[in-house]
């Protein structure tokens, strides 16, 4: 038997193409105790994505209401759009005892960091970095993934020097050569993460009750 625990916050950024998305799907797919965080973004939609699912997708006018309404934990822009992870449902989740999974750029990692609902140093926060095994190899994810204007390819690469920059910030740091066994190291860092003392809220009345 394992004792109650708090849910974490574990954010996964990269440079765009580096292999966030991939890994974000297999570990939401592999674990049913993690909750993705649904970003509110001013981008247009992409084709094939749902609103509400993989982003709320608002006018630049709502954005700016919410961000009055203190309904962000954390927001940034990003390629000129803003992006923004809604409060609640991250505390809700947390509180119930899961996981919650930010696919969100070092600026959000940041605020995060100094955002958490608790305040002890790094109390729910657990953060990883994927480094692509080399910049053709990003390159070649990008162009492999969609079908985008060469501006938009050159953009991104210009972006994943900036991003790439900030690994230091991070508690994890992973190259994203092997897709498996990326996956594997991140389940890995979940797991020992869970196991962290503090973390684990039902560990006093559990140890009560084997002394008495
Ligand atoms: P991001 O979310 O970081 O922008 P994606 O997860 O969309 O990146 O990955 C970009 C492209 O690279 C996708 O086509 C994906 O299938 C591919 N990819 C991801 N990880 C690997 C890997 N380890 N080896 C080869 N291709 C990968
Ligand atoms: P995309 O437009 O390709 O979906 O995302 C572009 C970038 O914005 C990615 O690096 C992604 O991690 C980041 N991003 C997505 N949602 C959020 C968010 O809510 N906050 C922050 N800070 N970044 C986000």
């Amino acid at each position: 038997m394992s004792a109650a625990r708090r849910g974490l916050m574990l954010v996964l950024s990269s440079p765009s193409g580096a292999g966030k998305s991939t890994m974000s799907r297999r570990l939401l797919a592999a674990d049913p105790a993690i909750r993705v965080s649904v970003s509110v973004t001013t981008r247009p939609p992409r084709p094939g994505e749902v609103d509400g699912e993989h982003y709320h997708f608002v006018s630049q006018a709502e954005f700016e209401a919410l961000i009055e309404r203190e309904h962000f934990l954390e927001w940034a822009r990003v390629f000129g759009n803003l992006y923004g992870s809604p409060r609640a449902p991250v505390r809700d989740a947390i509180d119930a005892g899961f996981d919650v999974l930010f696919d969100i750029d070092w600026q959000g990692a940041q605020q995060l960091a100094q955002n958490q609902f608790r305040k002890e140093p790094d109390a729910d926060l657990v953060s990883i970095f994927l480094l692509p095994p080399s910049m053709q190899e990003l390159e070649r994810r990008l162009r492999a993934r969609a079908d985008e204007p060469e501006a938009v390819i050159a953009a991104r690469m210009a972006k994943a020097r900036d991003e790439i920059s900030h690994f230091a910030e991070y508690d994890y740091v992973l190259v994203n050569d092997d897709a498996d066994a990326c996956f594997r190291n991140i389940q890995t860092i979940v797991a020992a993460e869970r196991l962290r003392r503090p973390r684990q809220i039902g560990l006093f009345p559990l140890v009560r009750a084997l002394l008495d």
